[in-house]
């Protein structure tokens, strides 16, 4: 959800509490929870439990106040998109964040959308560890570290003594 309707400065976070933002939250939190508990259905390949049957309703009725229609461009492109049937009550970068959502949830890569650990912003994990949405995130976390600290000090310390500061 960083598009036309929020600046690219202004990076998401968990603890944003706009209403549109709450909103994604809350379904982001209900999908985790479908994808956790279809985990187990799997596992246990019996009949679904009923507090997985009682989450995917859950999930429905968070889902119910999103409409799509789907709709090809006009060429040269040519692929499928989901247009809004309520426009003026679902801001285009909800309704995209909606979808994306569901994209992620049906292909079970829904745990890899996490809060950054240094910044907290919402990002994909291209790898199963990741905990950093960029770099210079994961870089100021480890700058901030004990054991970088201590490496930094015993470094600074030697540097002295040999340039006789
Ligand atoms: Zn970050």
């Amino acid at each position: 959800m960083n598009c036309n309707e929020y600046p690219q400065s202004k990076w998401v976070a968990p603890t944003d509490r706009r209403p549109v933002f709450q909103r994604m939250h809350g379904i982001l939190e209900l999908a985790r929870e479908v994808e956790s508990a279809l985990g187990a259905h799997a596992a246990n390949a019996g009949r679904p439990s009923i507090q997985l049957v009682a989450k995917l309703r859950r999930l429905n009725k968070a889902l119910a106040g999103y409409t799509f229609k789907p709709h090809f461009p006009d060429p040269p492109r040519f692929f499928l998109i989901w247009r809004s049937l309520d426009p003026e009550r679902v801001i285009p970068s909800e309704h995209r964040a909606v979808l994306s959502l569901l994209k992620l949830l049906e292909l079970k890569l829904l745990y890899r959308v996490r809060s950054c650990s240094q910044c907290t912003t919402w990002f994909f994990a291209r790898y199963r560890h990741g905990k950093f949405c960029k770099t210079v995130c994961q870089q100021k976390h480890y700058a901030l570290s004990p054991e970088f600290k201590d490496g930094r000090r015993s470094y600074m310390r030697e540097y002295r003594r040999k340039h006789g500061y």
